[in-house]
């Protein structure tokens, strides 16, 4: 896999202060496939440094001509789509045939979106005697995560650039390579020196250093609570704005009215794609109990057609924590009706589609995010149960509703606590804004609620 020796800093890729590495691991099959820098807090401090001085000619430049070169990345992407969904198959052990729909198609619509969001967006309102300005935040921290790699780091760098903002990435370590590409396409598509740069690291490392930098003015990360709470804590005590999008525990609540084989199938397909790495799976399926028994053998049955189908985790402790989960599972008396804790391949970090029955809703796995191929069902008594067992995480980021009628699902859904619900299986929408309630999050990223997210407002009265 070919691979960048030095960071994206001001235009060009430079050697990185640190000496520290990083290997990039195929997940399928556990081989080293490159290097990139590991950088420290100086190499943080260089970008930060760029993206600072890059800022005034970035937010004064017209939205038309960041819009133009927003519609220059999304081509440069598009021209490259093979080059993505290899490079992610690669490092992230995704099959290629959904590295190809979903890792390298995604974020194209999502640039695309912002090409066009950029060119018609008002910057400019009245408001009685006023007129409000929608400046750009400032100088961005991108801190993304490597489940949807490519798509995670658009989210964040496509609106960011559209606003008039500059930016520092650090993409996860386990998925550099990805983001290296990214630049060079930002490279490509004619973005001004330091108006983007990257950071390769290690969260405790290069991602605390940027975080806390005085020179950052707003920090956008997606990843685990534990470290979003941390820096939330950090922007918090130098009143720097934040974004997190956070994980979820998302419920996919078959009402009895609904297309049962269908709801499980679609179901069961969201949870075991992309490995169950996504933060907003429905890793909770709720049938009510006339219906449950079927529902648990026609999950059984999709489940195990993904056996020889689905894609390693991405590292190996990633693999042992959703290890640890499924044996919680059988501990707290969850009943397995498909795969389990043990490992389906020699080599590689792989765990078998799994489906636990029975599973109640105070049990940690109905609680907590695993973030592999696992799939609860729980079986709830009238509609109202299963809205306090749909409600009854910390967490708010995606659901589902299904049912004979639109109508009926709709009214579940608005008494849902979380950010978006498909209703009977709605399309994935690039211009929907997607964010957490409660733990899952602050803030909201995709189309121009994610835009609003990199501007702040100046009134001028008259
Ligand atoms: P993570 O540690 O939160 O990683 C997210 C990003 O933050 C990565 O770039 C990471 O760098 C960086 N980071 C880590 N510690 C940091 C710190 N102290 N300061 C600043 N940045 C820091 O998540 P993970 O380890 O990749 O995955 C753990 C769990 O997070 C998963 O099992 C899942 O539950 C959740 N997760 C959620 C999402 C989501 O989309 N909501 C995505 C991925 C993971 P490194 O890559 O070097 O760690
Ligand atoms: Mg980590």
């Amino acid at each position: 896999m070919k691979a960048h020796d030095g960071i994206y800093l001001d235009g060009a890729w430079l050697p990185a202060a640190s000496r520290d590495v990083i290997e990039v691991v195929d997940p399928a099959d556990e081989r080293v496939i490159a290097q990139v820098p590991a950088g420290g807090a100086e190499d943080v401090d260089a970008a930060v440094r760029a993206a600072r001085a890059a800022l005034p000619g970035w937010a004064a430049t017209p939205p038309a001509e960041r819009a133009a070169r927003l519609a220059a990345l999304r081509d440069v992407l598009t021209a490259r789509k093979d080059e993505i969904a290899e490079t992610v198959t690669a490092e992230l052990g995704s099959p290629l045939a959904f590295s190809r729909a979903v890792h390298a198609a995604v974020p194209i619509a999502v640039a695309a979106s912002y090409a066009d969001l950029a060119a018609r967006h008002p910057f400019e309102e009245k408001v009685g005697n006023s007129t409000v300005l929608h400046e750009p935040v400032g100088v961005v921290a991108a801190i993304t995560p490597w489940n949807y790699p490519l798509h995670q780091i658009v989210a964040k760098v496509a609106p960011a650039l559209a606003a008039g903002c500059t930016v520092v990435l650090k993409p996860a370590e386990d998925t550099p390579l990805t983001a290296q590409l990214f630049a060079e396409a930002v490279h490509e598509a004619g973005v001004p020196a330091g108006v983007f740069n990257l950071v390769t690291g290690l969260g405790p490392v290069a991602g605390q250093a940027l975080a806390e930098h005085p020179g950052v003015d707003l920090v956008s990360f997606t990843g685990s609570t534990a470290v979003g709470r941390r820096i939330a804590a950090v922007a918090g005590a130098a009143i720097k704005k934040v974004a997190l999008e956070l994980g979820g525990k998302s419920a996919n609540i078959i009402l009895p009215s609904a297309d049962l084989a269908r709801a499980v199938n679609v179901g069961v397909a969201n949870v075991m794609s992309n490995s169950g790495q996504t933060c907003s799976a429905w890793t909770r399926m709720l049938v009510h109990r006339d219906r449950y028994d079927e529902a648990v053998t026609l999950a059984a049955a999709a489940a195990a057609k993904y056996a020889d189908r689905i894609g390693p985790l991405v590292n190996a402790a990633q693999r042992d924590r959703v290890r640890g989960y499924i044996e919680k599972g059988v501990a707290e008396g969850a009943r397995l009706v498909a795969g389990g804790p043990g490992s389906p391949r020699e080599r590689g970090w792989f765990v078998a589609p799994t489906v636990f029955a029975d599973v109640t809703p105070d049990m940690t796995i109905a609680q907590e995010e695993i973030f592999g191929p696992v799939l609860s069902i729980l079986r709830y008594e009238d509609e109202e149960d299963a809205l306090r067992i749909a409600n009854g995480t910390v967490y708010g980021l995606a659901g589902a509703v299904w049912a004979g009628e639109e109508a009926e699902a709709v009214a579940f859904a608005r008494r849902m606590d979380t950010g978006q619900v498909d209703i009977n299986g709605g399309r994935f929408n690039p211009l929907a804004p997607f964010g957490g309630y409660k733990q899952s999050g602050v803030g909201r990223e995709l189309g121009a609620h994610g835009l609003a997210e990199y501007l702040q407002t100046k009134s001028l009265q008259f």
